[in-house]
C-alpha cells in the first residue's frame, strides 16, 4: 500500500479532486432519505401540496448535483489508475534496461512481458479501482451509520450486528480470491512463454515435428489457467448472493423492529421510512465492500509480481565517484581475476592474469564451456570480477562510468541481433546521428557495402521483423559495420564466424583484417585459419589460462592447443 501511495503522490491534485467529489457525492446521497422522512411527516401533519412540490424539486436538485459530482469521482479514479499503471510500466522497463546480464538468466521473456503488461493491467482494474471503490464504500457506510444513529439509536445499534458478519465474509472471500488470482497470473505468464516459443522456435518445432506436443502442452497450461480463473469466478459469483442475503435479512429485521416501535409510538412513520431508505442505501455498498476488498487483494497479488521487476537487486551501477574513461589506447591488464556466476556451482574463471599491449591481436582458444565468453564479458563490464581487477590503460574498470567504457569497445557477438528498421539504422544503432558517408565507410570496412547497394532500396532497405531476409553472413557483416562505426580502440569478436560458410567467412576475414588494424583485438574462434592470424594465442581451460604464446610455439609444445587444433592441422596439411 505504501508503494502504491508513492505512485499516486505525484498526482495529488487529481487524488484530492477525486476525494472531494466523493465526499460531496456521499453527502448529497445521505441528505435525501432524511429529507424524505421529514417531508412525509410534514405532509402527514399539514397536507400541504406546496411542501410536496418544493420537496420534489429539492430532491431532484440533490440527485442532479450528485450525478455531476459522480462524473468527477469516476473520472479522477480512472485517471489515477491508468496514470499509475503507465508509470509502473515505464519504471519496470527502465529497471529492466539496467538489469545486469546475469539477472536475465532466471527469467523467460514471456514472464517479463506478462508481468509488465498483464499484471500491471490487473493492478489497474482491481487494485487501484478497488481502492477508490473501497474509499467510497467506507465513506458511504460511515455516513449512513451516523444518520441511522441520529434517527433512532436503539434501532441503529440493532442493525450494527450485521456489520461484523459482513466484514468476516469480505475477509474470507478476499483472501481466497487473492490466492487464486496469483496462481492464475502465474499460469498466464506460462502461456505467454509458450507463445513466444511458438514464434522463436518455429523452425525447430517444425523440423522435429513437435507441433502436436506443443499444442498439447499449451492446452494443459491453458486449461489450468482456465481452472484458476473459474475458481475466481466461483468465488466472486458466490460472494454477491451471500452478502445480498445477509443484508436483506438485516432489512427485514429492521422493518419488523421498527414497525413495532412505530406502533408503540417511539418513532414516527417518516423516521421509519427514512431509516429503511438508509438501510436500503447501505445494501449496495455493503455488497461492493466485500467485492472491492477482494479486488484489492487480487491486485496486491499482481503488485507483488510487478515489484519483483522493480527490485534493483543485482544491478551493475557506476561507482558514486566514477569518472568518464578518457579516450583510450587499449592496454589491457587482468590481475588475478576470478569470477563465479551467482547461480554457478564452480568458478567460471580462476586466478586469470595477463596483459595485452595496445594494438595486439589475441586469439582466445579453448574447449566450449572453458570460460572464453565469460573472460571477454568482463571488458565491457557485463559482470564484475568476484576478485582481482581488470584495467584498461592502467584504469580500474570499476572506477569509470559504464557508458564511457562501453562506447570505446566494439563487440561482435556470435548471435547477430538486428532491430526492425532500415539497414542504415541498424549500422548506426550506437550513433543515430552518423552521416550516410560514415555509415557507408563502416559498411565498406565490413565488406557489406556491395551487397547493401544491390538491395532494392540500398541503405534504406527494411530488415528485422517483416523486412528483407538476409543470410547469416550478411547479417554478421552488418554487425561488424555496427561495431566499426563507433571506431572503438578495443574489438571483441566472440565466435563471430563460427557459423558461416567458407565464402562468407573469407569476406568477413578481410573485414576483420581491416578492422583489427592498430586496435586491440580479442578474437574467440575455433577455425585454425582465423586463430593462426592472431599474433598471440591464449588458451583457456576450466577457467584458467593454461597456455599463452604464438601458434608455432604452442603447436611445438604439444599441449592443450596442439590437441585442440591438431586435427585441423592434419586437414590443412593434406589439403595443400
Ligand atoms: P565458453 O565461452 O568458453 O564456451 P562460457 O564463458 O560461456 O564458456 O562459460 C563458462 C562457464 O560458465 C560454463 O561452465 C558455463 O556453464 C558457465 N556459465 C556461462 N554463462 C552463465 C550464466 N549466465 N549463469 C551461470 N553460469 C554460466
Ligand atoms: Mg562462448
Amino acid at each position: 500500500m505504501r508503494q502504491i501511495a508513492g505512485f499516486i503522490a505525484p498526482y495529488w491534485p487529481a487524488a484530492v479532486g477525486g476525494i472531494i467529489s466523493l465526499v460531496l457525492v456521499t453527502a448529497a446521497q445521505l441528505f435525501v432519505p432524511r429529507f424524505l422522512g421529514l417531508t412525509i411527516d410534514e405532509i402527514a401533519r399539514s397536507s400541504s401540496l406546496r411542501v410536496l412540490n418544493s420537496a420534489a424539486l429539492i430532491i431532484l436538485g440533490a440527485f442532479a448535483l450528485r450525478s455531476l459530482l459522480l462524473y468527477g469521482q469516476i473520472f479522477f479514479g480512472y485517471f489515477l489508475s491508468h496514470r499509475v499503471v503507465a508509470d509502473i510500466r515505464q519504471r519496470s522497463f527502465e529497471q529492466i534496461q539496467r538489469w545486469s546480464l546475469a539477472r536475465f538468466s532466471g527469467w523467460t521473456s514471456g514472464d517479463l512481458i506478462s508481468r509488465s503488461l498483464q499484471d500491471t493491467l490487473v493492478i489497474q482494474s482491481t487494485l487501484l479501482v478497488g481502492i477508490f471503490d473501497l474509499l467510497a464504500v467506507i465513506l458511504t457506510v460511515a455516513g449512513i451509520l451516523a444518520m441511522l444513529l441520529l434517527l433512532q439509536w436503539r434501532l441503529a445499534l440493532f442493525t450494527l450486528v450485521v456489520i461484523p458478519v459482513l466484514l468476516g465474509a469480505a475477509r474470507v472471500f478476499g483472501r481466497e480470491i487473492q490466492h487464486a488470482s496469483q496462481r492464475a497470473q502465474a499460469r498466464t505468464a506460462g502461456l505467454a512463454s509458450m507463445i513466444r516459443e511458438a514464434f522463436g522456435a518455429a523452425r525447430v518445432i517444425r523440423a522435429f515435428v513437435q507441433e502436436e506436443r506443443e499444442i498439447r502442452r499449451f492446452r494443459r497450461q491453458n486449461e489450468r489457467t482456465f481452472q484458476e480463473n473459474l475458481r475466481i469466478s466461483q468465488l466472486i459469483a458466490a460472494q454477491v448472493p451471500v452478502v445480498s442475503l445477509l443484508t436483506a435479512g438485516g432489512l427485514v429485521a429492521v422493518l419488523w423492529f421498527g414497525g413495532r416501535m412505530v406502533a408503540a409510538g417511539l418513532m414516527t412513520v417518516g423516521s421509519l421510512v427514512a431509516f429503511l431508505a438508509y438501510a436500503a442505501l447501505a445494501v449496495e455498498p455493503a455488497v461492493s465492500l466485500s467485492r472491492s476488498y477482494a479486488s484489492v487483494r487480487q491486485g496486491l497479488g499482481a503488485l507483488d509480481r510487478v515489484l519483483e521487476l522493480l527490485n534493483p537487486a543485482g544491478e551493475l551501477r557506476d561507482a558514486p565517484d566514477a569518472v568518464p574513461l578518457p579516450p583510450i589506447r587499449g592496454d589491457i591488464r587482468f590481475t588475478a581475476v576470478s569470477f563465479a556466476y551467482p547461480d554457478g556451482q564452480t568458478a567460471a574463471l580462476r586466478d586469470v592474469s595477463f596483459t595485452v599491449p595496445a594494438g595486439e591481436r589475441v586469439a582466445i582458444v579453448g574447449p566450449s564451456g572453458a570460460g572464453k565468453t565469460t573472460l571477454i564479458n568482463l571488458l565491457p563490464r557485463f559482470h564484475d570480477p568476484s576478485s582481482g581487477s581488470v584495467q584498461i590503460d592502467g584504469q580500474d574498470l570499476r572506477a569509470v562510468t559504464l557508458r564511457s567504457l562501453r562506447r570505446q569497445i566494439g563487440l561482435v557477438p556470435q548471435e547477430t541481433v538486428l532491430f526492425s528498421g532500415t539497414i542504415r539504422e541498424n549500422i548506426a544503432y550506437a550513433r543515430p546521428d552518423a552521416s550516410l558517408e560514415q555509415v557507408e565507410a563502416a559498411a565498406r570496412v565490413a565488406n557489406a557495402h556491395d551487397f547493401i547497394v544491390a538491395l532494392p532500396q540500398g541503405y534504406d532497405t527494411g530488415i528485422g521483423e517483416g523486412g528483407v531476409a538476409l543470410s547469416g553472413g550478411q547479417r554478421q557483416r552488418l554487425a561488424i559495420a555496427r561495431a566499426v562505426l563507433n571506431n572503438p580502440r578495443i574489438i571483441i569478436l566472440d565466435e563471430a564466424t563460427s557459423a558461416l560458410d567458407p565464402e562468407s567467412e573469407q569476406l568477413i576475414q578481410q573485414a576483420f583484417d581491416r578492422l583489427m588494424e592498430s586496435r586491440t583485438t580479442f578474437i574467440i574462434a575455433h577455425r585454425l585459419s582465423t586463430v593462426r592470424k592472431a599474433g598471440r594465442i591464449v588458451v583457456i581451460d576450466e577457467g584458467r589460462i593454461v597456455e599463452d604464446g604464438r601458434h608455432d610455439e604452442l603447436v611445438a609444445a604439444g599441449g592443450t592447443y596442439a590437441r585442440l587444433v591438431g586435427p585441423q592441422l592434419v586437414d590443412a596439411a593434406s589439403g595443400e
